[in-house]
């Protein structure tokens, strides 16, 4: 590509960032701006232009979705390899950094990263230990505590003593599980991005290193940087001219999570020969989607003032659907959706955003009814998960018995009787001896140091081991990785496990065997590097945080929260669940600071979209297994009436009707079954039919047992007889 495109494409003020002479750069705009676009094009810039290697250059992005849009786009407009570039987010860099440098940053090579699942256990269970009465402190606001320390960049020795007993015990706990942490090799979250900075602030040379390695450091989505990712940049560019940050002040969503817009102040204050270079054309949304979004976050105070205009023309007005409960809310959804598909659109450019992850699951059965192909994004690092990270520790120790971390990790998971005593043996041994854990206890089991009993347990453990290879070796990845997964009896494991959390555990593990379907799928004829498919499939399972494990080459609907779809964009997007008490969320409802980020979300929210937007909200929902009877979002309230359509709910989708006998009118048209007309069905008896919903082979009918009380069954299944 030739110079003059990477300009070509853009307009005056995205050509000014663009192009602009080294020195510290905020870009600030409004949502759609090109903000982005400028980023990537600031960073062909610099490689076709200034001749700077791609090995040169670090790109932080939010997601790790983000994250492989950009370095594509980047790929595609120079048409070279972008290998040797860092683009990632801030958690991803950090743990890349700490690899590399573990020793210099105090770790054990092995050193697991736990999500925040893992790490609330360990709280737990410290409490126990520590015999802390956790009514008093519970383990929740005590990890709330932690994480918000080490996003500050404090530690626990760095604090004083002081306070209430509360304040106190807090502390106490704090340093007990950073104790635990480094006795063990663990990481959480908030720790890589803490021990990053402080490996390169205590590391001289090593800082020295990565100052001259990043010639050019390039921010997206800089308003949600939190003190101690502002730190780490601050390391690496203060002094220099070479940082370049675009970000909206209106879009800073996570302050919950220690995100400060005061960044953006303190930007100005600490890189004083820095530029603001400002974007307002919107290039995404049409005129009423982009009023609306305008209308909307001007209820906030405090902003810092951006215009945003389009010529793109007003486009259809945004429509507003209130639906009877959250079922008929997904049903209106999916079939709107599935009249797109129809209609030649495509399933990929439509999204459904919610405003937490519970919600996904009316749509995602509603999704797999119609058998219409879709994909979750977001809620935790798939690969980081505990069942996860079990399941490849099987398969890592299968293909390296002297993998001492996947050993540790899976000796007595699930229990199988080696004692502490035996581990404790196991590690001196193989620590005096330089042997890896598996020698070791191979060592221990002929010397016949053992008892009959922890003999006989290791024993079957190793076995169990070798039979997994010997047993898989000929299967194709995707089934060997289903083979060990229950050959190693992890899946009873979580079956029997209680409640929901089981439930979910033996669904990532399906979603594992999924994942490696399709990795096998993809990396077919990839032969580039001398390793088996397992290796390469365990090397992608670490590195990337799996927000895109398994994505499919099928054409799927996205659905995800609206904190995950930050920077994205669909051309049909429905913002589900507009109601107060969720969203804005109930905590938000009397805390005037939550409310405005909750609105900022909203601003997000609406600005995902391109084409046309849908607001829906339920009338009555069950959700955390309680009902309620909400009130439509005071933000659908803030939106112009004007841009508002409102879409009637569906004659024969409504609230039950009474039944008196001489209604006889069909229900639908296309239904067969008449309001009150009385069925007898096999199991549950005698009824009379209130209503139906759908059509064909889809077609469901609400029907009121005369001992079983309302229920809604498929007419295809239910074989009804007609009395
Ligand atoms: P957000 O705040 O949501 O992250 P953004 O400011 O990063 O938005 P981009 O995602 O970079 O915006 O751009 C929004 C859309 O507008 C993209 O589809 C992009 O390709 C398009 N776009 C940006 N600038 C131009 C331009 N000069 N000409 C044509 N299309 C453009
Ligand atoms: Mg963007």
């Amino acid at each position: 590509m030739d110079a003059s495109a990477i300009i070509s494409s853009l307009n005056d003020a995205q050509r000014l960032a663009v192009s602009a002479p080294d020195r510290a750069t905020l870009v600030l705009a409004g949502a759609g701006s090109g903000k982005t676009r400028v980023l990537v094009h600031r960073i062909v810039w610099h490689i076709l232009i200034n001749h700077i290697q791609p090995h040169n250059i670090l790109a932080v992005t939010f997601t790790n979705k983000a994250a492989t849009e950009m370095r594509n786009r980047i790929e595609s407009l120079l048409n070279i390899s972008t290998r040797s570039m860092w683009i990632g987010t801030f958690h991803g860099l950090a743990h890349r950094l700490l690899r590399q440098h573990s020793k210099l940053a105090k770790l054990p090579e092995t050193f697991q990263v736990m999500d925040s699942d893992d790490q609330l256990r360990i709280i737990k269970r410290l409490l126990k230990n520590l015999n802390i009465d956790d009514t008093k402190w519970p383990p929740k606001q005590l990890q709330w505590f932690i994480n918000s320390q080490k996003e500050e960049g404090r530690r626990a020795r760095h604090m004083e003593s002081n306070g209430d007993i509360y304040y106190r015990q807090m502390l106490a706990v704090y340093q007990a599980y950073e104790e635990l942490c480094n006795r063990s090799g663990l990481v959480d979250f908030a720790e890589l991005l803490l021990r990053a900075h402080e490996t390169l602030r205590d590391n001289e040379e090593l800082l020295n290193f990565y100052r001259s390695r990043f010639q050019q450091v390039h921010v997206d989505e800089f308003q949600d940087t939190n003190t101690i990712q502002y730190a780490w940049l601050r390391l690496l560019t203060e002094g220099k001219d070479n940082l370049f940050v675009v970000g909206d002040d209106d879009q800073c969503i996570y302050g919950w999570r220690g995100a400060k817009i005061e960044n953006i102040f303190n930007f100005q204050k600490h890189y004083p020969g820095h530029q603001v270079i400002r974007l307002e054309q919107n290039y995404r949304s049409t005129g009423h989607i982009l009023r609306a979004a305008n209308t909307l976050i001007a209820n906030n105070e405090g902003r810092m003032g951006k215009e945003l205009w389009t010529d793109a023309g007003e486009g259809q007005p945004l429509s507003l659907y209130t639906a009877f409960n959250e079922q008929d809310e997904a049903h209106f959804v999916v079939e709107k959706i599935r009249l797109w598909a129809r209609e030649g659109g495509l399933r990929s450019d439509t999204a459904i955003l919610y405003r937490s992850n519970a919600q996904s699951r009316q749509f995602e059965e509603r999704l797999m009814t119609t058998a219409t192909p879709y994909r979750v994004y977001g809620g935790l690092r798939f690969f980081e998960r505990m069942e996860i990270k079990n399941a490849l520790a099987y398969l890592r120790l299968m293909n390296n018995q002297h993998d001492d971390a996947s050993f540790e990790r899976i000796v007595n998971t699930p229990t199988r009787g080696i004692g502490a005593k035996t581990l404790d043996n196991m590690r001196s041994l193989a620590r005096e001896q330089q042997l890896s854990l598996w020698r070791a206890s191979q060592f221990m089991l002929e010397q016949k140091q053992l008892s009959a009993r922890a003999a006989s347990a290791l024993q079957s453990f190793l076995s169990l081991i070798q039979k997994l290879g010997q047993d898989s070796t000929d299967l194709p990845l995707h089934e060997k990785v289903k083979f060990v997964i229950e050959a190693s009896a992890l899946l009873d494991l979580y079956k029997k496990e209680k409640q929901d959390k089981g439930e979910t555990r033996v669904e990532n593990l399906e979603e594992l065997v999924n994942a490696a379907r399709l990795f096998d799928y993809q990396n077919n004829n990839d032969d580039e590097e001398n390793l088996s498919e397992l290796d390469m499939f365990l090397a992608h399972a670490t590195l990337e945080a799996g927000e895109n494990q398994g994505e499919a080459e099928e054409d799927c609907v996205q659905l995800m929260t609206i904190h995950s779809a930050k920077g994205l964009e669909f051309k049909l997007v429905f913002m589900v669940g507009m109601e107060d008490g969720l969203f804005p969320s109930q905590q938000a409802l009397d805390d005037v600071g939550r409310l405005q980020e909750e609105r900022r979300l909203c601003y997000v929210g609406i600005t995902r979209a391109m084409q046309q937007l849908y607001l829906s909200h339920a009338e009555s929902r069950r959700l955390y297994g309680k009902d309620s009877y909400p009130r439509p979002s005071r933000f659908i309230r803030e939106i112009p009436e004007d841009l508002l359509q409102e879409i009637r709910m569906r004659a024969n989708i409504s609230r039950p009707l009474s039944t008196s006998p001489n209604q006889s009118q069909k229900i639908s048209n296309n239904s067969a079954y008449r309001l009150g007309q009385t069925v007898r069905h096999a199991k549950f008896g005698e009824g009379v039919v209130l209503q139906t919903e759908g059509e064909g082979a889809e077609e469901k009918v609400q029907i009121n047992f005369r001992n079983e009380g309302i229920k809604w069954l498929m007419l295809a299944y239910a074989k009804l007889e007609k009395a």
